[in-house]
């Protein structure tokens, strides 16, 4: 079984044993919680357990490095910019979400925990940091829920200076999110973190907000930390779990967040977006993208890149004969992977999205074998047509590979070798596609 195979190419210490025992069936869509590393396996090169914060994205500007000290505790780069960029960019599709939490403002009756959930890509991220920012605000009184973008307290939150504002997450090169996120290092348990940042008394008067970016990668012992932090919330605090399914959230975290969902952008707003965002400049041609990105901007951004959807086309087509040649498929797939850049996350990043495509396939042809509606665009729906004429299993068949590809999606952060995960991936597609009746169960 693949997860045997692939095991042989992973570093033992982060391979989890629970890891690949996955569900054959949907609802059992692998979550989180199946990635969990063992404490051992978060280890430094120097022997210190998860020192590297910086990586850890962990932003506590409380506690800012000395000049010249290589800027360990804060992030390179990124979050800063995405936290300046929350005052330029339009939120567009999301008014309900600033409407309620206005209501619950004017009333006296914020909850202390959100958890926001929706696909990827549709501004649940920048909706938490422009409330976050808002509720920062020096200027507007907190029940307009605005932002000023010039008072001290928004200038500090744009730069990822304010120090009653902390988002955490999960470092590229990680399965999960480390534990030292939510509770320091082992040597200052409870000293940093994000536990004890929000536990503090607000410095500026204000609250204490604190965002988890990716908490579909919470894992236990993350999800056991912050239950202390839900179940008696600080005074004034907030915090903001983001995810992208809450059957991918713990039900003791479940039933402690109030849920809120975003829909996916309708597909003209998405056009909008992305002429706005510079994405492409033709309006014709942000209307075919907003076609293929299923509501999702982040999507759309992917899309935008024409190696990538060539790719995708050919995989459509490969897909429903279901008799591809495994090793040069494998290669043209590596091929593209490789043209992601140098950066490992940039490559590891675009196979995750490569297999997507796959996993939206076998999606639909499941629902197209149990009578569902199918969703997706055209040449999605085409390829699932074909390959409903053509497929030899059944429905379990398809979830089989659907879990196939859930697994193989989790692997992709564990350091295997990524042309040799490509090999094993499509070729375990392949045996289950074309020996349903004798393959051993
Ligand atoms: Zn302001």
């Amino acid at each position: 079984m693949i997860q045997n195979r692939v095991a042989d190419l992973l570093p033992k210490r982060t391979l989890s044993p629970t890891a690949g025992c996955c569900s054959p069936s949907l609802a059992a869509a692998i979550g989180p919680f199946a990635w969990s590393v063992p404490s051992g396996g978060l280890s430094h090169a120097n022997g210190r357990q998860g020192s590297d914060h910086a990586n850890g994205r962990l932003w506590r500007p409380a506690r800012r490095p000395a000049p010249g000290s290589g800027g360990r505790r804060l992030p390179r780069g990124g979050l800063a910019v995405s936290l300046a960029s929350t005052m330029l960019a339009p939120i567009i599709g999301h008014d309900a979400v600033f409407e309620r939490f206005r209501r619950a403002l004017r009333r006296g009756r914020l909850a202390s925990t959100f958890l926001f959930v929706g696909p990827a890509g549709i501004g649940k991220r920048l909706t938490a940091f422009r409330i976050a920012q808002s509720l920062l605000c020096e200027t507007f009184p907190e029940t307009a829920l605005e932002a000023c973008g010039e008072c001290p307290a928004c200038l500090m939150f744009q730069a990822g200076t304010h120090p009653d504002f902390t988002v955490i997450q999960k470092p590229s090169d990680r399965a999960t999110i480390p534990l030292e996120l939510f509770v320091g290092d082992r040597e200052d348990r409870m000293q940093t973190g994000l536990c004890h940042a929000i536990s503090l008394k607000p410095f500026r008067g204000g609250r204490k907000i604190a965002v988890i970016d990716d908490a579909d990668y919470l894992n236990v012992e993350g999800a056991n930390c912050l239950l202390k932090t839900l179940e008696e919330p600080p005074p004034r605090s907030l915090l903001i779990l983001i995810s992208t399914s809450e059957q991918k959230q713990l039900p003791t975290i479940r039933s402690r967040c109030q849920t809120v969902r975003f829909r996916p952008f309708a597909t003209e707003e998405l056009a909008q977006l992305i002429v706005a965002q510079g994405i492409v400049e033709s309006p014709a041609e942000a209307a075919t993208l907003a076609e293929l990105a299923n509501g999702s901007l982040q999507r759309a951004r992917d899309l935008a890149d024409s190696e990538l959807r060539d790719f995708r086309a050919k995989l459509l087509k490969e897909l429903p004969p279901f008799n591809w040649i495994t090793l040069s498929l494998a290669k043209e797939l590596a091929k593209v992977v490789e043209g992601a850049g140098k950066e490992s996350a940039a490559k590891r990043g675009r196979f995750r999205l490569l297999i997507g495509f796959a996993t939206d396939f076998y999606e639909q042809l499941m629902n197209g074998l149990v009578g569902a509606p199918m969703a997706g665009d055209k040449p999605l729906r085409a390829a699932v047509q074909a390959g409903l004429r053509a497929w030899p299993g059944t429905a379990e068949t398809a979830a089989d590979c659907l879990d196939t590809c859930l697994t193989m999606e989790g692997y992709i952060d564990q350091n295997a070798n990524l042309g040799t995960l490509a090999e094993c991936w499509l070729d375990e597609l392949s045996d289950k596609a074309r020996m349903p009746a004798i393959r051993p169960r």
